[in-house]
């Protein structure tokens, strides 16, 4: 059975192949959207939703982000309610003499690339957070960093793409690819063959395996996260929250389970504590270690929480790359497919820079930052 066919098809529902879709159906291409579960059933359910400058560090990533922001900010400013955009800033806090020094240094950088940092003593902290740890003395406060629901932004970003002539199929497995000679011309999927233009491989975390099936290696690994949900709450919290090691632990490739409080309140009310990262595969399995730190952590900024009861915990794996960058634009190795995926523990925030500079891309049109950094065949076992 042949779909109809299609300009761009893109592989995955979730918040990047969302935003590919709805940029892509905006510049007028016909794009039909394939998922191989229901819409946002990868990582963007199963994480939190901060948009962030200040845990970048200077470079690609950074340049992304803040390209990202501008379309938070500007292409999407009208729709912002609809995903509960709150540009609520974000709160590193120090307590350690290693994590002051990593994080004046990157702060440095931060303020030599133009993004606002504003240093916060203890009565500053005090007042942007009532009930943070008395025995916190100093932190930066960085105004830019902002917040959305992920599974809100997928469901309206999809509908956006729709009423812009998209159609997006769910329960349809990409099995194959399409080929004529070198080049991909569709895919083949579990509900049948769809002919495309172009082919973006928006599958996050099993991203690796969809360009297996095309011929090709993107070494995207999963790197698994657990995250806690409290009872709700009124206004404990009001930013984001972060001990500066997040940081480092953010920018660290080590496999071993590693923990830094990262703690922030939602519009429900409920308040969401992270963060752990490790490399044990698709393990799904409930770790008791790894949810003992994380609320450890929380309670060492927010002794308050103590008396808080936890709901709920879910774990999601965030589409690892080696070099912590994520994988945007043409493959040469197989002309006709395109890479939007490895974004790992930011694929929210980078969503929408993501896809509007993907558009733009297949749209033939200038992009509005240089994609070479972010290439498919960077990596070491390409060339
Ligand atoms: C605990 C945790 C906290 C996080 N917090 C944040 C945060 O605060 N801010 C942030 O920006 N990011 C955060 N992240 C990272 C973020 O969740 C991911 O980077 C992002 O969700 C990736 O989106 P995606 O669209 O690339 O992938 P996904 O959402 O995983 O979507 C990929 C889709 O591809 C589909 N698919 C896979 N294979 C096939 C196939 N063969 N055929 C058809 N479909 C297929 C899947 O079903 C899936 O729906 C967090 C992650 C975790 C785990």
């Amino acid at each position: 059975m042949s779909l109809p066919p299609c300009d761009v098809a893109v592989v995955g529902a979730g918040a990047v192949g969302a935003a590919c879709a709805y940029f892509a159906a905006s510049a007028g291409h016909r794009v039909t959207v394939v998922d191989r579960g229901a819409i946002a059933s990868g990582t963007s359910s199963a994480c939190e939703g901060n948009i962030l400058v200040s845990d970048k560090e200077a470079g690609p990533e950074l340049d992304l982000a803040l390209y990202s922001l501008q379309v938070w900010l500007t292409d999407l400013a009208e729709y912002g309610e609809l995903w509960e955009f709150e540009a609520k800033g974000g709160l590193v806090v120090t307590a350690t003499e290693r994590g002051f020094a990593a994080a004046s240094e990157l702060i440095a950088r931060h303020r030599a690339r133009g993004i606002n940092v504003e240093d916060v003593d203890a009565t500053g902290l005090r007042d942007l957070e009532p009930h943070l740890n008395p025995a916190i003395a100093a932190g930066a406060y960085y105004p830019q960093d902002a917040q959305v629901q992920p599974m809100l932004l997928v469901a309206h970003l999809l509908r956006l793409a729709r009423e812009r002539g998209a159609c997006v199929l769910t329960g349809a497995e990409v099995t194959g690819f399409r080929r004529e000679r070198d080049r991909v011309v569709g895919v083949r999927t579990s509900r049948g063959d769809l002919a495309a233009g172009a082919v973006v491989n928006a599958a996050g975390t099993w991203a690796g395996e969809v360009a297996r099936l095309a011929g090709v290696s993107v070494p995207v690994l999963p790197r698994r996260g657990f995250v806690l949900v409290t009872e709700r709450l009124r206004a404990t919290v009001r930013h984001k929250v972060y001990a500066a090691e997040y940081v480092s632990d953010v920018a660290s490739s080590d496999e071993a389970l590693q923990s830094s409080p990262v703690v922030e309140g939602t519009p429900a009310g409920t308040i969401l504590i992270g963060a752990t990262r490790e490399r044990t595969g698709f393990d799904r399995a409930f770790s008791p270690a790894a949810v003992a730190r994380l609320a450890r952590g929380a309670l060492a900024l927010f002794p308050v929480l103590a008396s808080v009861h936890v709901m709920r915990s879910y774990l999601g794996f965030r589409p690892y790359c080696p070099d912590h960058l994520p994988i945007i634009g043409p493959d040469p190795r197989a002309p006709g497919l395109w890479h939007a995926c490895g974004h790992e523990g930011a694929g929210i925030g980078l969503s929408v820079g993501t896809g509007s500079l993907l558009a733009q891309a297949l749209s033939a049109d200038a992009t509005a930052l240089d994609l070479a950094p972010f290439a498919p065949d960077r990596f070491a076992e390409d060339r």
